[in-house]
């Protein structure tokens, strides 16, 4: 078995562990704060929401993607966002989407690579699909663009008239900061007024932490090493290694044709012995109908995205470093199954 391969089940096994003890805490969590949480952003590993709101992996649904590149009218997108409002729906609660993009203070080049640095850019797109989801969903869902400022962590919900950040409440009793949310988003009811504060307010203690002790900006050098097809990566993304394309996009080749290219340069600089790999997988929950489609849908996308390179890189696919490997993840505790 190629080493990345190993080191995939190995960075897995540890995640799908730790998902399974945060178990009881999620639990915990969902029973005092029903509203359902998602957030829509970008692949890069800095953008890391439980670690920057202080609460526990899982509670908060990802949508990842080069840039947070969504757009509302992909079909498989939109299908998803729709059966995730449904189901908070059928069980009488509300959701809730932060619709992301990232930035760094100190310096434009630490910021999104995705949108080749242009924040302006990455925000006004989040502004349309923000509208966008508002108006498909309605009340049934809040929408709301977020800045994420990665030197300090800090996320910036932006209100239709001015900006609120989790700096805003410190020290602020529970009252006072129920009513700041209120009036920065007047149209926000109750219950997701509630639910919304303990972001921020973690998100504070994580500003506070970061100022007292700065991170070191010496970024992890961006040297991917896999084009990862499909969904459920997030536990893949702290470690920098992977270029996430999530299968809802359309553009599928293209997007896999931009990860190959990045592959291509990364293999250039390497040691000679290294090597790089497509992964794919698709999540499942029930054994069944749901793991056969799993099982077939990560099968189809390997070739897919094997057929794609060997066309675009036949060089890159000569070398032999660029090896392949298919996988279904089961939801319950993450933990990926080769196929
Ligand atoms: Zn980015």
């Amino acid at each position: 078995m190629p080493t990345l391969h190993q080191r995939i089940l190995e960075i897995n096994a540890e995640k799908s562990m730790q998902y399974t003890t945060d178990e009881s805490a999620r639990n915990r969590y969902w029973a005092s704060h029903p509203t359902f949480f998602a957030c829509i952003k970008c692949m890069d590993g800095r953008v890391n929401f439980p670690v920057m709101t202080k609460t526990p992996v899982g509670i908060v649904k990802p949508f990842r993607a080069i840039g947070g590149k969504f757009e509302a009218w992909w079909p498989s997108f939109l299908g998803r966002v729709r059966h995730w409002v449904e189901k908070a729906e059928s069980m009488g609660c509300r959701s809730f989407i932060f619709v992301t993009y990232h930035y760094s203070a100190s310096d434009a080049h630490l910021g999104c690579a995705g949108w080749k640095y242009d924040t302006k850019a990455a925000r006004a797109h989040a502004e349309k699909l923000q509208q966008e989801l508002s108006y498909i969903f309605g009340e049934q869902m809040t929408a709301i663009v977020a800045g994420v400022e990665t030197d300090h962590d800090l996320l910036t919900l932006h209100g239709p008239h001015a900006d609120l950040s989790g700096e805003m409440l410190a020290g602020k009793s529970e009252a006072e900061v129920y009513q700041t949310i209120a009036s920065i988003f007047p149209d926000m009811n109750q219950q997701t007024n509630h639910d919304l504060a303990p972001f921020l307010l973690g998100n504070a203690g994580r500003v506070e932490e970061l100022t007292r002790q700065p991170r070191d900006l010496k970024q992890k050098g961006h040297n991917e090493r896999i084009i990862a097809v499909g969904q459920g990566f997030d536990w893949l993304v702290e470690e920098n290694l992977a270029l996430i394309i999530n299968d809802a996009d359309p553009n599928l080749a293209d997007s896999i044709r931009v990860a190959g290219s990045l592959i291509e340069k990364n293999l250039k600089d390497a040691p000679p012995g290294d090597d790089a790999t497509i992964f794919t997988s698709i999540p499942y929950r029930n054994p069944g109908l749901d793991y056969r489609q799993a099982v077939v849908r990560s099968q189809g996308l390997r070739l897919f995205a094997e057929r794609v390179l060997q066309e675009s890189f036949p060089d890159l696919m000569k070398s032999g470093r660029l090896h392949s490997l298919a996988a279904v993840m089961w939801e319950a505790n993450k933990k990926i199954e080769i196929i």
